[in-house]
């Protein structure tokens, strides 16, 4: 059933049209909240780090260099983006990308202990009921498993991982948000505070304000910084592979997410500063020399688009998520905003919820 706002409803502001924004918007307005959303830049080509991103959902490996918290989101968020990427296609008549094949992880025979070396660093940090999401897996098996990694002997298969294809997802939120509604106003840069929006001078009360601005929330959340990542798009009919597939190396780390028509996103760079210029010859030259280590037929792809953009991150890498009477702020995704959203964007609803209620 789709909800749309009365002239009774809630009014809630949401700052911030990224992958934050959107989904929350989405969310309080199927209960029924009359929503204004404020993006800074153009909905239709957003200029925050969502716009960016691989989309890569993967708990199992981004376990090994963060917290337990971050993979146990993770876990509810596949549960969520499974569920919620039914009904966004239900609603809007178009797939969101959403794909839950797994992922895989090799190395060259040199570095084969980066991949031991991985195994048991991720093993240490699951319990035992959870070791089974981790499989060791042989040269048959891989090739079964991704036939383009015909040179690799040995890999992991992470079989709950998954992926979503954000310039698909991102555009079916926002028609979903004109089905419903939405106000939705773009190029609009506006400052939080609690009960109120400032779009420069102007003022507007709302009940209740969702902060969702990435780095554009300097001024509410001490600390927050950009941590600048930078991703090569190519496509070739020569090489597909079937899931993401990761690449330990000692120096640096490749990961390689298969879209539609031929075309594979590699990532990421990962680099201490906030410096948005376009990708550097010596990040395209590692990205592009590490995916043709997976395979050489990679050696003819075009390189269709180089994208840059930061990554919003507190000074310990975790998402905060705050609630004061009139505001809550959601922020800190870092590289885990497809990782993480739907299961924060679960808890601000709740929050959100009951500062409406309260209210009413
Ligand atoms: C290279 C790269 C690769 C990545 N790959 C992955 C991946 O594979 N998997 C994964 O989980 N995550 C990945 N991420 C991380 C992910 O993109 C971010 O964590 C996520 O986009 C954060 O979402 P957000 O909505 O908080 O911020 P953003 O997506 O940055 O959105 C914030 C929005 O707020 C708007 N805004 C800013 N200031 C204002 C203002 N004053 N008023 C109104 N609006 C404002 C901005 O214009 C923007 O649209 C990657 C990021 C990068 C850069």
């Amino acid at each position: 059933m789709t909800l749309t706002a009365s002239k009774q409803s809630p009014r809630v502001a949401v700052a911030g049209g990224g992958l934050m924004g959107r989904l929350l918007a989405w969310r309080l307005a199927l209960r029924g909240l009359d929503i204004t959303l404020f993006e800074a830049g153009s909905l239709e080509r957003p200029g925050g780090a969502c716009w960016t991103a691989a989309g890569m959902i993967s708990p199992l490996s981004e376990l090994v260099h963060s917290e337990r918290s971050v993979y146990e989101l993770g876990l509810r968020s596949l549960v969520l983006w499974r569920e919620w990427s039914g009904c966004l296609q239900l609603l809007c008549g178009s797939p969101v990308g959403f794909r839950q094949a797994g992922s895989v992880l090799v190395a060259h025979g040199r570095d084969r202990s980066e991949l031991l070396h991985f195994q048991r660093e991720l093993q240490a940090k699951l319990d035992a009921g959870e070791l089974g999401q981790v499989r060791a897996v042989a040269a048959t098996e891989l090739y079964e498993l991704e036939p383009a990694l015909a040179g690799f002997e040995q890999g992991l298969f992470l079989a709950p991982e998954g992926d979503i294809d954000n310039r698909r997802l991102l555009p079916v939120l926002l028609e979903v948000l004109r089905r419903l509604r939405v106000s939705l106003r773009e190029e609009c840069p506006v400052a939080c505070e609690p009960f109120t929006i400032f779009e420069g001078d102007r003022r507007q009360e709302f009940e209740l304000v969702v902060d969702c601005r990435g780095l554009g929330a300097r001024d509410r959340v001490p600390g927050l910084r950009g941590v600048r990542g930078e991703v090569l798009v190519v496509e070739t009919a020569e090489v597909q592979l079937r899931r993401p597939v990761r690449l330990l190396h000692p120096r640096y780390q490749l990961y390689a997410v298969p879209r539609e028509n031929g075309q594979t996103v590699i990532g990421a760079t990962e680099i201490e500063s906030e410096d948005m210029s376009p990708t550097s010859l010596r990040s395209c030259m590692e990205l592009s020399s590490a995916l043709y280590s997976l395979n050489p037929a990679f050696a003819e792809a075009r390189i269709l688009e180089t994208r840059v953009n930061c990554r919003p991150a507190t000074m310990d890498n975790l998402p905060v998520v705050e609630g004061e009477p009139g505001l809550v702020s959601v922020n800190g995704l870092y590289r885990h905003g497809y990782l993480l959203a739907p299961a924060l964007a679960e808890r601000v609803e709740q929050l959100a919820m009951r500062q409406v209620q309260l209210l009413a």
